[in-house]
């Protein structure tokens, strides 16, 4: 008995060996990571992020707009942080290596990031205008945090160095063919920047999927994605965030998080130790934005 017990154990190794996709089928799948990203190594923007965030802390320190330790609302931060974090470490083989800080800085923008490196900072601005719930906090978390475990900064970083190397490219052959390079240089550099634009959208679905996935597992429930962009189109219509700006929104969002969400609710459910089917809907804490229920 115990040697076949040792055997089959031996047989499921190699079986896992062979096909680790086959036993990972939980949670959301993405592909492979950018190879754009290789241009620009992760080891040399981590350094430069942490500088640059070191450095808008004492600012912000300087304008008293850094939350103290006590601060409840950093307190809070810190806490979903700290459930979070553990679920993101699987995605980045350096995440575990990463000084993980969570700050909040004192301002009226509707902003949050997550620097390569783990170096997360929260505007007041976004709790206080959209009334964050802490799903919708994790929410936004799980996706900038998913950002920089993908490492999409590293693959914009490589974009923008392919991007000049075409418009100097554009540049010298327009210069052999007799063209005002200046023009022709603009122009391969207008194409650059619409690839570029296209790209990081699909960075930003694929920030989205990693987020829910990661924050589900700790236990935020994923239908806080949706209501979270129904309130960022309620914010819209007065004055547009920072975070729009760079987080195009739109009723496509919300769809791609619907579509996902039977991959993850499971995960919501297995994390709050309860059915499916008995979870009750999310309710959003503001008026005119209705339950979300699953499925
Ligand atoms: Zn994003």
């Amino acid at each position: 008995m115990k040697l076949f017990r040792t055997g089959l154990n031996t047989g499921l190794l190699a079986l896992m060996l062979a096909w680790p996709a086959a036993f990972a089928q939980d949670g959301v799948q993405v592909g492979q990571m950018s190879p754009l990203r290789k241009i620009v190594p992760a080891g040399t923007l981590e350094p430069q992020a942490a500088a640059q965030y070191a450095q808008t802390l004492s600012k912000a320190k300087q304008q008293n707009a850094l939350a103290a330790e006590n601060d409840p609302q950093l307190q809070r931060l810190r806490a979903i942080a700290k459930r979070i974090i553990p679920f993101a470490l699987p995605w980045n083989a350096r995440a575990k290596d990463w000084k993980w800080e969570v700050n909040l800085l004192g301002s009226k923008q509707v902003n949050a990031y997550c620097m390569p490196g783990g170096k997360i900072a929260f505007y007041t601005g976004i709790l206080t205008t959209l009334r964050m719930t802490d799903d919708e906090i994790a929410m936004v978390m799980g996706h900038e945090i998913a950002h920089a475990l993908r490492e999409h900064g590293a693959e914009r970083a490589g974009k923008a160095t392919i991007a000049n190397i075409f418009v100097k490219g554009a540049e010298i052959f327009a210069a052999a063919k007799g063209y005002d390079p200046n023009v022709a240089g603009q122009l391969a550099g207008g194409a650059a920047n619409m690839t570029m634009l296209k790209f990081s959208r699909d960075d930003e679905t694929e920030a989205d999927i990693v987020g829910l996935d990661i924050a589900a597992r700790a236990g935020y429930d994923p239908r806080a994605g949706i209501v979270l962009w129904q309130k960022m189109g309620m914010v819209n219509k007065n004055a547009p965030p920072q975070w729009l700006s760079t987080h195009p929104s739109g009723s496509s969002r919300i769809e791609e998080i619907r579509r996902h969400l039977p991959e993850v609710m499971p995960l919501y459910a297995k994390a709050k130790s309860a059915q499916l089917s008995a979870l009750p809907p999310y309710q959003p804490n503001v008026k005119g934005i209705s339950p979300v229920t699953y499925p």
